[in-house]
């Protein structure tokens, strides 16, 4: 039997093994908490309740409903379990020496502290463009994705809110570069706080970026939220995680996402042409207006 496993299945008859895999668990799941919960709920609360009406002319097509927020809380919910485990087992390839993950943040050299982050995220950012293309493959999207792509007009909350697969594949896959590359644990970090609030954002319903923020020359190589929506609105299109890049290269970025975001941040409706549109909206003959996409659901 192979070393480890005899550790292993010794250490599985031992009560104190136990304990202190149940601390271990318990640790992970007061700090993911922090940080996914805390990310997710700050942004959330500030978009979708404190600023919902400030920001209503954001929207990209319209607010979630709240039977939609439930079920995406449920599944945030079994990821974030999910999410427990994964780390107490990069905790176990930690003490089995089979990835490095170190303190001194010189340890490896001032050039290796600049560069792990921008590597890792573009690592994660291509197994994501892939994996992504993979899910919206006929079988696994019907039985797996689609958990995902019932939130057609999302929350924060679905950021988080997938099969169990899925959240294996798309957050798994990225951490196995651990096993060819060490890791500064503030990077590692940092790492997880990018991916929570990027993850959050991209599914608020609401732009918030700068009105040209999409046709710049080095910023327009960021994913916007507009750029993630407009995926969840046809379920097709615009797979790319962090950067545009894969998509405009592939040829899958959808064709009016320009113009979606023009749109999604356009100047604030004047008072006076609210209560005109709002005159409009309740006219008798009103049904026969063009329905206006970002009114409330
Ligand atoms: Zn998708
Ligand atoms: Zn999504």
């Amino acid at each position: 039997m192979h070393e480890w496993l005899q550790d292993l299945a010794s250490a599985l008859g031992n009560p104190e093994a136990w304990q202190a895999l149940r601390r271990v668990l318990t640790k992970f799941a007061l700090s993911d908490g922090l940080q996914y919960v805390g990310i997710t709920f700050a942004l959330w609360i500030t978009l979708h309740v404190l600023l919902r009406k400030r920001l209503a002319h954001r929207l990209i097509s319209g607010w979630p409903r709240r039977g939609e927020v439930r079920r995406e809380l449920g599944y945030f919910t079994s990821t974030m379990v999910l999410y427990v485990f994964g780390s107490a087992a990069l905790l176990g390839a930690l003490a089995l020496d089979k990835i490095e993950i170190y303190a001194d943040p010189l340890q490896h050299g001032l050039p290796w502290l600049l560069l792990s982050l921008p590597v890792m995220l573009l690592w994660q950012d291509l197994c994501y463009y892939l994996s992504h293309r993979l899910l919206h493959t006929r079988w696994l999207f019907r039985h797996i994705h689609a958990v995902h792509h019932r939130s057609r007009e999302p929350s924060p909350w679905a950021g988080f809110s997938n099969h169990p697969v899925e959240s294996m594949m798309t957050s798994g896959l990225p951490l196995t570069l651990l096993a060819f590359v060490p890791l500064q644990q503030d990077v590692l970090l940092l790492y997880v706080l990018h991916q929570v609030a990027r993850t959050a954002h991209g599914h608020a319903a609401i732009e918030i970026y700068p009105h040209g923020f999409a046709r710049h020359w080095f910023w327009g190589r960021f994913t916007s939220t507009t750029h993630h929506h407009l995926h969840h609105e046809s379920i097709r299109g615009n797979y790319g995680l962090w950067f545009t890049w894969w998509d405009r290269w592939l040829g899958t970025e959808q064709a009016d996402y320009l113009e979606r975001f023009d749109a999604a941040t356009g100047p604030r409706p004047a008072p006076a042409e609210a209560v005109t549109a709002a005159r409009c909206r309740t006219a008798p003959d009103s049904s026969s207006a063009p329905h206006s996409a970002r009114s409330a659901s």
